[in-house]
Formats: C-alpha cells, sequence, structure tokens
C-alpha cells in the first residue's frame, strides 16, 4: 500500500487511468446550455417547485410517452410517494426482489408496508416470474420489480402473475430511463414507476433529483399534494394561488429547480449517450469473450413483444467473475474503479432483519451479489479506457502482463 494515497502500490499502478464514473467531459461541452437554462432559474427567482420543474415534467412525460411526470426530490422518494399514492396500508405486503438497491425495500417498509422478498432471474438480475408466483401471501398487494442494469424484467411474464393473484403492479425503473417492452417505456407497464437522476444514473442532475411516471391522473394529484406537505390544488409555479390549507399530512419532497434546469440541458444529449454507452458495452462484450474466470456477461433477452427492435440501455455494465474480491484489489492497483453492484442481497441487510430471513432463502440472489462487478461505464469513457480495463482483467486471470 502506498502510504500517502492508501492505494495497493506497484509499477504500474495510475489511480486515475480509468475511475469508475466521471462526467468532466460531458459537462464542459454543455456548459453553456446549463449556463442559459440556470440563468432562467435565477431570473425566474424561484428555486423550488417553481415553473423550471412544471416545465421540465412536460418534457420528461414527452420523451417518456407517460400521461404524467411529477418531479420530486429522489427516486427514494418518489418510491415511497408512488406506493403512498396507490393506496398501500399499514402492514400489506409488497413483493420485491431479494437482489437491488437498498432503497427498493426500505421505500416499502417507509410507505407503511412489508416487504416480501422474491428471488431472481439470473440473466436478466430481475424478479423471476415462477418465483414471485410462490411467493405471494395473504398479505400481499402490490408487486415492486426493479429493472436493473441494462433491461427489463419479464413485464408481460410479472403483469400476467400481478392480475392472477389480484397485485397491483408498479415499477422501480430509477435505472430505466430510455428502456422499453412491447413499445412503453419503463415505469409505464402497471400503476406507475420511478426514475432516479442521482448524478452517475444515465441522465444525471447536479445532485438528487427524481420524478414519478404514471398514466393515472388520481394517482398522479396524490404524489403532487404528497410532496409538497400535503396541499392539494394550485398548479406548480403558481404561488399567487398556493393554499395555505394542508388536507393531508404530507411530505417535502420537492424538486430544486436548478436540478430541472441541468436535467433539461442534459435531456438533449440523452440519445447520443445512450448509443455511446451501447457502443461501449459491445467494446467491453467483444474483449472479455472467453476470458477464463468471468462467469457471465450482460446478456440482452429478447422478448417477443419487441420484434427485434432493442429495448435495452446500458446503464450499469455488469459481469459475473470468479475470486471477485481479489479481482477488485487488482484492478485498484491498476488504477481502474470498479463497484459491487450490489454486495449484500435485501434479506440478508441488517435493516430487514425483523423479516427472519437466513442465507439460503434466495440462492440466486445470494450467488449474484457474491460473483457481480460492475465494470466503468459511462459516455466520457474512452475506447482505450475500455482496453486497459479488459487488460487488466485478463491479466488477472491468465497472469500474463498484456
Ligand atoms: C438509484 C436507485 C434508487 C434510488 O434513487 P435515488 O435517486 O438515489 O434515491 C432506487 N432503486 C434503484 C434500483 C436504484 O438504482
Amino acid at each position: 500500500m502506498s502510504e500517502v494515497t492508501g492505494r495497493p502500490s506497484g509499477p504500474r499502478s495510475d489511480p486515475e487511468a480509468v475511475p469508475f464514473f466521471s462526467q468532466a467531459a460531458t459537462f464542459k461541452v454543455l456548459w453553456p446550455l446549463i449556463e442559459e437554462r440556470v440563468n432562467e432559474v435565477f431570473a425566474a427567482g424561484k428555486f423550488s417547485h417553481g415553473r423550471q420543474v412544471a416545465a421540465w415534467e412536460q418534457e420528461l412525460a414527452a420523451c417518456t410517452g407517460a400521461r404524467f411526470a411529477v418531479g420530486v426530490n429522489s427516486g427514494t422518494d418518489a418510491l415511497m410517494l408512488l406506493l403512498r399514492a396507490c393506496g398501500l396500508q399499514r402492514g400489506e405486503g409488497v413483493l420485491v426482489p431479494a437482489y437491488s438497491f437498498v432503497a427498493t425495500a426500505s421505500a416499502v417498509v417507509l410507505a407503511g408496508g412489508r416487504p416480501e422478498f422474491v428471488d431472481i432471474d439470473p440473466v436478466t438480475y430481475a424478479m423471476d416470474a415462477a418465483c414471485l408466483e410462490s411467493a405471494v401471501t395473504h398479505a400481499s398487494r402490490f408487486v415492486l420489480p426493479a429493472h436493473l442494469f441494462h433491461q427489463m424484467a419479464d413485464m408481460a411474464a410479472l403483469g400476467a402473475v400481478a392480475s392472477r393473484c389480484g397485485l397491483t403492479l408498479v415499477e422501480d425503473s430509477a435505472e430505466g430511463i430510455g428502456m422499453r417492452q412491447n413499445g412503453r417505456h419503463a415505469g409505464l407497464h402497471g400503476k406507475g414507476g420511478v426514475l432516479s437522476f442521482f448524478p452517475s444514473k444515465t441522465l444525471g442532475a447536479l445532485g438528487d433529483a427524481g420524478a414519478v411516471l404514471t398514466d393515472d391522473p388520481e394517482v398522479a394529484g396524490i404524489i403532487r399534494a404528497l410532496r409538497h406537505h400535503g396541499r392539494l390544488g394550485p398548479t406548480l409555479g403558481d404561488f399567487s394561488a398556493i393554499s395555505t390549507e394542508t388536507d393531508v399530512p404530507g411530505f417535502n419532497s420537492k424538486m430544486d429547480d436548478i436540478q430541472a434546469a441541468v436535467l433539461s440541458a442534459k435531456l438533449t444529449r440523452l440519445d447520443a449517450d445512450i448509443e455511446r454507452r451501447a457502443e461501449l458495452a459491445a467494446a467491453y462484450t467483444e474483449r472479455l469473450r472467453g476470458v477464463p474466470g468471468i462467469t457471465r456477461l450482460p446478456r440482452v433477452v429478447p422478448r417477443p413483444t419487441d420484434a427485434g427492435v432493442s429495448t435495452a440501455v446500458f446503464y450499469v455494465y455488469l459481469i459475473e467473475a470468479d475470486d471477485r474480491d481479489r479481482l477488485v484489489e487488482h484492478l485498484t492497483g491498476r488504477g481502474v474503479g470498479t463497484e459491487v453492484y450490489y454486495p449484500t442481497p435485501l434479506h440478508l441487510q441488517p435493516c430487514f432483519a425483523d423479516l427472519g430471513h437466513t442465507r439460503g432463502d434466495f440462492p440466486r440472489a445470494e450467488a449474484a451479489s457474491a460473483r457481480a462487478l460492475a465494470l466503468p461505464l459511462y459516455p466520457d469513457l474512452e475506447p482505450h479506457q475500455v482496453d486497459l480495463v479488459c487488460d487488466a482483467i485478463r491479466e488477472f486471470y491468465t497472469g500474463k502482463p498484456t
């Protein structure tokens, strides 16, 4: 270890070679447009819940095909508000995948519900429909699949189980901007879904932000009230009409106008960014195919309803690898940043210990947590950096420097 940086040292150690995430180059190019839009916020003088947020909601609805897009402060609050707006009652069961970001299940608890875990499909990493069917209990009211990494869950199969069992379907589509299935954007296959604009997401703000997508006017209306202290009534940006009466106890989950301005500027690049991510992902797959020790590369499962149209968006490039933790150390020593998505399956998280699960309950989720590794993937990444990452991985498994 280097005493100065705390990183493993070695002759080829370069801590800056390939960061796990960076958007410095993107921001350099986009800065004039961001500056113009942010200046409009200063001119309007409203920094929260104002006209830029209202304009952003229109743009997001147009881009996703949602009837309503409701801007909020984060993907996590979007999930919690969506479950409440869809009528989740205290103690009711919400079926969630055992493998996801922790917020998928904590939002259920924050909304008053009880998470009921379901094992995953090992190829898509999303909730498996057969496992869902056998996990349904008398308390189950909702099913909340998450679309992870690069493709959506099998919504036709999950939707069929949900309607057979009388469950309301909502989606954790926090990672899903741009993903589609059967011609519909992620989040629009049930009662509603969410998006996260956390900086490292496919469409990232300069801080936290999120949204709910829904075609249901009642759900949209309740979320509009709940995000703003429970106040029904005035439209966004219309401050003269703000009601001082509170109809239901609500939250403060409003969105900042500066984030709306940044997102509106970044949206102009979304299609190009998605294309760039796909090219980089294809380059990884080409270079990593056949490397011993790598036991799974991402695969896009074709859906009959999609008629050959690509519906994937590479938010994360996730591999499964033997001896993963030592591979991470090796890559760190070569200046390559990686992240383990997700290191602890949800049923083994200490915050859900009261649900009484033990190791072995969801073997596919546990296997993914033990083997999965996300490699750097973002529009700023250069092809020679992909080569460097792949060379370092090959070197680890073959023992040969390249
Ligand atoms: C990012 C993410 C969230 C939470 O979004 P925030 O905006 O960070 O609150 C929820 N679920 C999944 C699957 C995510 O990837």
